[in-house]
């Protein structure tokens, strides 16, 4: 099989340095508001930070991929004697919690890289240099289209959040300001 370059675009966080001031949050459920800017709601934001003031925790996580459903494998993690809960580190919206799921309709969030403007906005706003951007290059096996990996991602959409949502959301994504 051919391979190719492709671009993978990350945040690196530095949790130490977070101080849980939530800028991060704000400016991506203002970025990601219809119109844009238009709103201010962390619910939406696909950045969380996830806080335990008496653990003096505050992990700020960036969506990922929706999950179907719950995983096996969870793990409490114990680092620099700070002790962080299972799916605490984890970037996806899945069955098992609320986080990453617009809160009107249940659909899931993932962070787009603020598509369209030069930086991700988080990182730009964040004035603790916790997030920093990074882009690296690597060679994978060019991907075969497989439109049947798209209908079954969208029939268990549809069957769990309904046909009519679905649409709304799609009309909602790609709407243009
Ligand atoms: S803006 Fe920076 S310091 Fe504030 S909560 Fe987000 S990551 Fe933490
Ligand atoms: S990069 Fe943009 S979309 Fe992703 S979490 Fe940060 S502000 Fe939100």
């Amino acid at each position: 099989m051919a391979m190719v370059k492709k671009i993978i675009k990350t945040i690196k966080v530095d949790a130490d340095r977070c101080n849980g001031c939530r800028g991060c949050e704000i400016i991506c459920s203002a970025f990601h508001a219809e119109p844009k800017y238009s709103s201010i709601n962390p619910a939406r934001s696909r950045i969380r930070v996830i806080s335990h003031r008496l653990k003096d925790i505050w992990l700020p996580v960036f969506a990922g991929g929706y999950a179907a459903a719950e995983c096996a494998g969870r793990d409490i993690y114990m680092i620099d004697g700070k002790e962080y809960d299972e799916c605490g580190f984890c970037r996806a919206a899945c069955p098992s919690r609320d986080l990453f799921k617009e809160p009107d309709s249940g659909l899931p969030l993932k962070c787009d890289m603020c598509e369209g403007e030069e930086m991700p906005l988080c990182v730009t706003w964040c004035l603790n240099d916790v997030l920093t951007y990074e882009e690296r290059e690597v060679e994978v096996e060019e991907e075969e289209e497989k439109p049947e990996q798209l209908d079954i991602g969208l029939g268990s959409l549809a069957d769990k959040y309904g046909v009519q949502k679905l649409l709304d959301a799609v009309a909602r994504m790609t709407k243009k300001d």
